[in-house]
């Protein structure tokens, strides 16, 4: 899609480092990390949001990313929390389909907590 800064991420043309790259999706680095570990993992197609008929391969790809990047990045064992925002209330600020990976330090037991 024209003007979708993560379409032109995925597609290599700001010639972004790939932590992780398959047929259907990327991941790189978040530009403003909130956690030690930030990172994004990204669909090369584009869709808006998780309820945009997203492929199941495509989804599938997307979790096979987050435990790549996890194992690459040393947070595998300690844990990582998954999340994807998915419209306003949610604070979804890019309007192209993404996953954060977030880990390195302890979020604590409740859903929206962070110590
Ligand atoms: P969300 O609020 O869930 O839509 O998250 C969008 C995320 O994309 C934020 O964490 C931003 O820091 C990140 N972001 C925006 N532009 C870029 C970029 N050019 N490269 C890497 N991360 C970005
Ligand atoms: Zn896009």
């Amino acid at each position: 899609m024209e003007d979708c800064v993560f379409c032109t991420i995925a597609s290599g043309a700001f010639g972004t480092e790939f932590l992780y790259e398959d047929d259907r999706v990327v991941a790189f680095d978040d530009l403003h990390p909130q956690a030690p570990i930030h990172v994004l993992v990204v669909p090369k197609r584009h869709f808006d949001t998780i309820a945009d008929g997203v492929p199941a391969e495509v989804l599938a790809s997307m979790v096979a990313a987050a435990k790549a990047v996890a194992e690459k990045t040393g947070i595998a064992s300690t844990g990582f929390r998954c999340i994807m925002n998915t419209g306003s209330d949610a604070g979804q600020t890019v309007q192209h389909l993404h996953m954060h990976i977030l880990g390195g330090a302890s979020f604590g037991e409740g859903l929206l907590a962070r110590n």
